[in-house]
């Protein structure tokens, strides 16, 4: 919360039109307390409100074909493709099914031609959302509906195939190794859609991912992503793991760092526990010093950066496909935007794709000539 708070003042430091929307529009007395001259406040999953807020605020000529996409808050060349809202997990330390409830999954002709109309404007990227995309359509009973006339199910892997046809990247976040996600990897493997899996594992001890009451916790995680890798050697893994969490124990932290080096995952985010309050996490009996926190993420850190450094130092001397944000910054199949590194280099135009042959790598980048 006091983290949210902080970026709405630095925001209105910085540029002095505000508008708050999401989890934390639901606290709007907080927010006015603490924040008085925001200029509108929604909850979540509200677009018409959102919408309103900034044509009061900032108004613009009526464009129908732009209109009908939604709120677009990204650079033009890629963006966000929402395809469910709430979650039906229960993980302890989260306070997002409280706030936007069961999962209610979009039926796969409305996200298709929300796609199609993005890809039609000018995306390159699609970034498919949602808070457990491969749970995608277990609410409607995975129903049948229809693209371009044709019979197809609200489910991760009809949903994959059916972006796949739509010749952007598509980039898929927030997976769980549930079983059926090895349907999706052949997918990556034949270029369909990009080779990027975002998977939160958050842990690796049992006990923990119990206490955690994670999805597929019990799943047979390094297993799989051996199998994975084994269809597509090509496959980037991101995930962020939680340290610190309530009972961890110095011998579960291990089994965690000796995870990370068999998994050998391509992008890593660490979080230090922290209380949200109306979390049922906060219950837990034996929470953790704030100073084992710190020095168990500084080892977390550590142990990882060699792995991920090894990893990108594989890809000197080879030349990855790049989509370009701004001259001289691009990604490559590897890079989601935000969160991971940047392949750097001179030249390009936002939006194009480009091939650049790598020369060198640092901790988080990969530095190389356009071709
Ligand atoms: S899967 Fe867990 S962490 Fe993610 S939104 Fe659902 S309850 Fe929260």
């Amino acid at each position: 919360m006091q983290e949210s708070l902080d970026a709405i003042g630095e925001a209105l430091t910085e540029n002095g039109k505000v508008i708050v929307t999401g989890c934390l529009g639901v606290k709007e007395d907080v927010i006015k307390d603490v924040h008085p001259s925001v200029l509108a406040i929604t909850g979540p999953h509200d677009t018409p409100a959102v919408m309103k807020a900034v044509h009061a605020h900032l108004p613009r000529p009526h464009d129908p074909y732009t209109d009908l996409i939604g709120v677009k808050l990204t650079p033009p060349h890629y963006a966000y493709l929402k395809i469910a809202e709430g979650c039906n997990h229960r993980c302890t330390f989260c306070i997002i099914p409280s706030m936007r409830g069961d999962l209610v999954s979009r039926p796969i002709g409305e996200v298709m031609q929300e796609a199609e109309n993005l890809v039609k404007a000018g995306v390159k990227e699609l970034l498919v959302i949602s808070q457990d995309t491969s749970a995608y359509g277990v609410d409607i009973k995975y129903r049948t509906g229809f693209v371009h006339g044709k019979p197809t199910k609200t489910r991760m892997t009809d949903l994959c195939k059916s972006l796949g046809e739509l010749g952007a990247w598509v980039r898929l976040h927030y997976v769980y190794p549930y079983p059926h996600v090895d349907e999706v990897i052949p997918l990556m493997a034949e270029g369909k859609i990009l080779p990027y899996l975002d998977v939160p594992f958050q842990h690796a001890s049992p006990r923990i991912l119990k206490l955690m009451k994670r999805p597929a916790s019990a799943e047979k995680v390094l297993e799989r992503v051996r199998a994975w890798r084994a269809i597509c050697p090509e496959m980037t893994i991101r995930s962020t793991f939680i340290v610190g969490f309530p009972g961890e124990t110095e011998a579960e932290f291990e089994q965690l760092l000796e995870f990370l080096k068999e998994a050998n995952l391509d992008r890593v985010g660490c979080f230090e526990y922290s209380p949200v309050e109306g979390a049922v996490a906060n219950a837990l009996p034996d929470h953790v010093p704030e100073d084992v926190k710190r020095e168990r993420k500084a080892r977390f850190m550590a142990t990882q950066e060699k792995i991920s450094a090894g990893r990108l130092k594989a890809k000197v001397g080879r030349t990855l496909k790049v989509l370009v944000d701004e001259p001289g910054v691009g990604r490559s199949s590897a890079d989601a935007p935000e969160i991971d590194g940047v392949v750097r280099f001179k030249g390009g135009k936002a939006g194009e794709f480009r091939d650049v042959r790598i020369d060198r790598a640092d901790a988080h980048d990969l530095h190389g000539r356009l071709q």
